[in-house]
């Protein structure tokens, strides 16, 4: 049992901004009972709160293709699964699909997909170019897998502000547990280098309770997100998708994910931190708790309905609720009792407010 005394320095040592050992963040992770947890996402949500105020950004999600050349073992969209029925949208539906959002007042894009060899950088950067003239003043987030660096240099230079790219695990042999050889933790580190150094909004993040996942390697991604400081971090529970190698495997836990954000909050007091759309598929208003842990940003979809029933990352995923962009009204107004205002400006990573003295 973690001593409260030991337990409470090393949430100190996190507040302080303190760089925490292989140690601390094991008796963070081995201390957590429910009082403790409970109090740290009190503490996260007040760190959010004077970073950003009570405000929680969205971003439209628009799931583009589900095509994919990889065959991560977890995922649903995985070449390898020949029961999905695939689409890509066209050119024509992603700016319809924006421009709706605009409407709605979404004013951040997120371009969501699988590794599809048809969407070319030259056809990606056609797209950019041309979503950010019609919408200069929204942010555009790219979610397309590892390309190599000039490839990313030509999406930047395009105008894409933002890329998302989990890290998925930090560890060399989990990684290794979770994908086919061909990929590997090396090159997917190589491209977040790439994708920050490139002046991307850049998002790390990984899945909580993956198979093969420890105590051990959770400390492995605590410790690449402080050193890596990404600005942007996804963190959903593991949820097994029935014809992917995983499907007999056991969902990741959600309070677990909870404490997870709050500790991310506490490290990173700064980053943009989804309640995910797999935390709000594994529990019953999963997003709304997301967010009273920390968390400050929602992604509802934006997709065309065929493109949301076959984006199926995992089993029931959400598509027709709260989550889906028709459903920002409910939104808003859950969030709205929690005590919190859905922004409506980009809600661009800001690590100069004033307001923020720890
Ligand atoms: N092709 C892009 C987008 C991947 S999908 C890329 O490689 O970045 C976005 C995220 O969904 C993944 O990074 C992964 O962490 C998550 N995901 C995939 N399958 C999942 C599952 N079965 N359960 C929970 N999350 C999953």
């Amino acid at each position: 049992m973690v001593e409260d005394k030991v337990f409470a320095g090393c949430v100190k040592a996190l507040k302080e901004g303190e760089e925490l050992s292989r140690e601390q963040w094991r008796v963070l992770l081995e201390g957590r009972t429910r009082e403790r947890q409970d109090w740290l996402a009190r503490e996260a949500s007040a760190v959010r709160d004077r970073v950003y105020g009570k405000r929680v950004f969205i971003r439209g999600l628009i799931e583009f293709t589900n095509y994919c050349k990889n065959n991560c073992y977890y995922c649903g969209i995985r070449r390898g699964n020949s029961c999905v029925k695939r689409f890509r949208l066209t050119e024509e539906e992603i700016f319809s699909c924006c421009r709706m959002g605009y409407d709605l007042g979404f004013r951040t894009f997120v371009l969501q997909g699988g590794e599809d060899l048809y969407f070319t950088v030259d056809r990606l950067e056609k797209l950019v170019r041309g979503i950010k003239e019609e919408f200069p003043q929204c942010a555009l987030t790219l979610s397309v897998g590892e390309m190599g660096r000039e490839d990313y240099r030509r999406l930047r230079e395009a105008g894409a502000d933002r890329y998302l790219l989990r890290h998925e695990t930090a560890n060399r042999k989990h990684y290794a547990r979770l994908h086919p050889p061909e990929l590997s933790l090396g090159h997917r580190m190589e491209c977040l280098m790439s994708l920050k150094e490139l002046g991307f909004q850049t998002g790390a993040g990984f899945m909580v309770g993956s198979p093969g996942q420890t105590a051990e390697n959770l400390i492995d991604d605590l410790l690449f997100l402080a050193e890596f400081q990404p600005e942007m971090v996804g963190i959903g529970p593991f949820i097994p998708h029935k014809d992917t190698p995983f499907g007999d495997k056991a969902e990741g836990d959600v309070r677990l994910t909870l404490y997870l954000l709050s500790l991310v909050r506490l490290l990173l007091p700064y980053v943009l931190l989804p309640a995910t759309t797999a935390l709000g598929t594994a529990a019953n208003r999963g997003r709304e708790a997301g967010i009273c842990a920390g968390a400050n940003v929602v992604m509802p979809n934006l997709s065309p309905k065929r493109a949301r029933e076959n984006y199926q990352l995992y089993d029931n995923k959400l598509f027709t609720g709260k989550e889906a962009a028709e459903g920002l009204e409910a939104l808003k107004e859950s969030l709205g009792a929690l005590g919190y205002l859905v922004a409506v400006d980009r809600g661009d990573y800001c690590k100069s407010i004033e307001s923020f003295k720890s």
